[in-house]
């Protein structure tokens, strides 16, 4: 299958050009993000290869949909991106590699909660320039603390997992319960409670409607004082505005992101020789206490590894017309 693969970087090209000679599909590299203005490039292609920060709005769609696009292959488990309604009214299948590496994922967020508490980012820093000073450098110990996890899916329970190992005692909340997670000891509770108890808030539900803000300024008056909060999920999740005010009222002591709500038009590229023109970003990254990676959780060679087998299977069994579990269900998006 021609396949047109978009938000090409030098790492997506090296794993997909590895695994593709077990499928045999022809791979052509747009390093372009898609978008409205570069929908065109599909002309002609029967699939389109996308990540994270492509976008796939109704009018994207329909252009792609309209230059003979039958397939959109995510290289991605979230689909919060995708106008799914509008995939389903033009008939569009939808695929994403879920659950590729949960682990990356994991101990991503694990490396934030560790080197927030301890201030690793600011310590590096000191150590290189020659100043020795652990004044202002005090963490605490996780054995013993309160981890609330917001989602205890395939992530959320490899975390529950790790938080155990260190001693933690694990609150859960999600609305589908995970028996591996109840069988590591950790008691699942309403998200009020999970609130008030957690010292470590760590979120690894998907972006939805539901979950929206689901971090807002209401539930940022029910937190303790000085919670950490961790987001490797969706941007979305988390108000940024809210959550600004809380790291300068002290309210949030700690926050640890590789996920921001308008991080399309950031991550990925090096803006190294720009001016910042996002506002509410440039301020999170003033406070001493804030940890931001750019969408890198995922990164790692195990994962991108089977990211890259993962979509190409997924666009040989569309080619084979084979219906698996990694189709997008948008029957209940389909017209009677
Ligand atoms: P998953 O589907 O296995 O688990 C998601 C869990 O969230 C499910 O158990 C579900 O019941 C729960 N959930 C749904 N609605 C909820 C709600 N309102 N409140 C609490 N929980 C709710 O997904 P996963 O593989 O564990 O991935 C979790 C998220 O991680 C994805 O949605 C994706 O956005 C994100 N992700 C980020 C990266 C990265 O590189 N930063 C990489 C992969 C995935």
């Amino acid at each position: 299958m021609r396949v047109a693969v978009f938000s090409t970087k030098p790492y997506v090209e090296e794993f997909l050009s590895a695994a593709n000679p077990a499928f045999g599909h022809e791979l052509v590299f747009f390093e372009a993000r898609l978008s409205r203005e570069t929908a065109a490039l599909a002309e002609g292609f029967k699939t389109v290869c996308a990540f994270v920060n492509d976008q796939l709005d109704a009018e994207v769609l329909k252009e792609l949909h309209k230059r003979g696009v039958r397939l959109v292959a995510l290289r991605c488990a979230g689909v919060n991106h995708v106008d799914l309604a509008a995939a389903a009214q033009l008939g569009l299948t939808v695929m994403n590699v879920p659950g590729y590496s949960p682990y990356a994922v994991a101990e991503h967020a694990v490396g934030l909660i560790l080197a927030l508490n301890r201030k690793l980012n600011r310590a590096y820093n000191r150590v290189r320039e020659g100043n020795f000073n652990i004044d202002g450098l005090m963490g605490f110990d996780l054995h013993g603390r309160t981890a609330g996890i917001v989602g205890t899916g395939k992530i959320g329970a490899v975390v529950a997992r790790i938080l155990t190992g260190f001693g933690c005692r694990v609150l859960a909340y999600d609305p589908n319960r995970n028996p591996d997670v109840e069988a590591l000891g950790a008691r699942y509770v309403t998200l009020q409670e999970l609130h008030r108890e957690s010292d470590i808030i760590t979120l690894h539900c998907p972006l939805i409607p539901a979950t929206r803000h689901l971090v807002n300024a209401e539930c940022l008056k029910e937190v303790k004082r000085g919670v950490m909060i961790v987001n490797t999920s969706r941007g979305g999740l988390i108000d940024t505005t809210a959550v600004i005010e809380a790291l300068k009222s002290g309210q949030v002591g700690y926050l640890g992101l590789d996920v921001y709500e308008e991080e399309a038009e950031l991550f990925f590229e090096d803006l190294s020789n720009y001016v910042l023109q996002d506002d509410v970003f440039a301020r999170l990254l003033t406070f001493p206490n804030v940890i931001i990676t750019g969408h890198q959780a995922f990164f790692t060679r195990d994962a991108v590894a089977e990211i890259a087998r993962s979509t190409l299977q997924n666009i040989h069994d569309f080619e084979q017309r084979r219906t698996t579990v990694r189709m997008v269900r948008l029957d209940r998006f389909r017209k009677p």
